[in-house]
């Protein structure tokens, strides 16, 4: 006799990131020769991990009633202004010339994904979602019980605008609807990040066909991450001013990454359209879904994130922070792509942030040999492994290139 429902039967995660990473996490305390490159969590070159400065001093300074009592689930006008200022910086203002902005917390950036999936599709429909992606796009969408449709990232690695268009043409002749999920900058697993006019190129096709309802939702987990800067990664924003009534986007904010608070679980989903009334019932949808489901969010760490927003002062303090992270990516990084050249490994197109990805075939056993041979342990994505630089120090991503390009020439072509 069978208990549990028909669509949950037989769920279960299976090599999940967090599954990998707590066996890596293990095997480093009794074996410090271990190369633990899994979770996307910034460990310092110590290989300590540590909460922000500028966060604890905020933290500490929060009220009984700021930090225990119960949030809203909208979150109020409060939060939504800090989200705004936060997100969208010198760009605000182009944006809320042509757009309706409102925002919604969420418990992480997984929040605002998981709403903006649901309050999106229709049972049947089908979803876009990149190869290779972050996981969780995959388990959200069939738990919800969405079909799925995968395009692929890089033409010569740069954003394939053809690939993409034909398979969003391929969905529109089933749906006459798009929705597509796509991670920038610093895509997670491969590090590349749109530039201006790909994103431009991309809002165009979807602005092209007036009678198509299109809901782009962009995932910006790892904004503050990107090497351009805090401020010229954001002039890209500007490009979906450009979106018309049929285009719709639900932009993910995850507070995890920007601030360092991954286990406090806070993050927004903001929501852009040009046509009013869609975007406040998306909205108002948003706040339902939550309200049915976490029902509210951290409030602590949304009190925290406004008081920072609130500040000048400490905003410079938590961004001098937050550079520091991004110019250590960049060292590793630099290390670890030098050294690909030399031996001859093939990565996908990185340009900044926590990952990088290297495409092959077996990944599988990849991913095996090099815990066995190696002791070096990545997480598995789309036909490729992946490497958390975020999570190792500089003197262990020396060497690390040659290890994988070995066991990939053994056992991964
Ligand atoms: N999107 C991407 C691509 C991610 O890698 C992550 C976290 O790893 C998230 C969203 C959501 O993160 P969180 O829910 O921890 O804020």
């Amino acid at each position: 006799m069978k208990i549990i429902s028909k669509h949950s039967s037989g769920r279960k995660l299976k090599q999940d990131g967090y599954q990998i990473s707590a066996i890596a996490k293990a095997k480093k305390l009794v074996d410090d020769s271990v190369v633990d490159c899994t979770l996307g969590t910034f460990f310092y070159e110590d290989g300590g991990f540590r909460g922000h400065k500028t966060v604890k001093k905020v933290d500490a300074s929060l009220t009984d009633r700021e930090r225990f009592s119960y949030a809203i689930s909208e979150g109020g006008k409060d939060f939504e202004e800090a989200v705004k200022k936060w997100f969208f910086m010198h760009t605000l203002e182009d944006v809320e010339k042509e757009l309706l902005v409102k925002v919604v917390p969420t418990p992480g950036g997984t929040g605002a994904l998981y709403s903006s999936v649901f309050n999106s599709m229709d049972p049947g429909e089908t979803i876009l979602i990149p190869e290779p992606c972050w996981g969780p796009y995959l388990t959200i969408s069939r738990n919800l019980g969405y079909e799925i449709e995968r395009f692929f990232l890089f033409k010569d690695d740069k954003f394939d605008l053809e690939g993409f268009i034909e398979k969003c043409e391929k969905v529109k002749a089933k749906q006459n609807k798009l929705v597509i999920m796509l991670n920038d900058p610093c895509n997670n697993p491969t590090g590349y990040t749109m530039d201006e006019e790909e994103l431009k190129a991309l809002i165009e096709y979807l602005n092209s066909d007036p009678t198509v309802p299109c809901t782009l939702i962009y995932d910006t987990a790892y904004l503050d991450m990107a090497i351009e800067g805090m401020d010229k990664v954001r002039d890209r924003l500007k490009v979906f001013a450009l979106a018309k009534e049929n285009v719709f986007t639900s932009i993910v904010f995850s507070a995890s990454k920007t601030l360092f608070i991954y286990g406090e679980r806070l993050g927004a989903q903001i929501i852009l359209g040009k046509d009013k009334e869609n975007v406040i019932d998306y909205f108002n949808a948003c706040v339902y879904t939550a309200r049915s489901t976490w029902s509210n969010c951290n409030h602590g760490m949304m009190s925290l994130f406004v008081k920072i927003n609130d500040s000048e002062e400490l905003k410079k303090e938590l961004d001098e922070e937050i550079n520091q992270v991004v110019n250590a990516l960049k060292e590793r990084s630099e290390i670890f792509l030098k050294e690909t050249k030399e031996v001859g490994l093939v990565t996908y197109p990185y340009k900044s942030g926590f990952f990088i990805t290297i495409p092959c075939k077996n990944n599988q056993v990849v991913f095996e040999k090099l815990i066995e041979k190696e002791k070096v342990y990545l997480t598995l994505s789309d036909n490729s492994v992946r490497v958390a630089i975020c999570s190792v120090p500089k003197k262990e991503i020396y060497g690390l290139a040659g290890k994988i390009k070995s066991v990939i020439d053994e056992f991964g072509k």
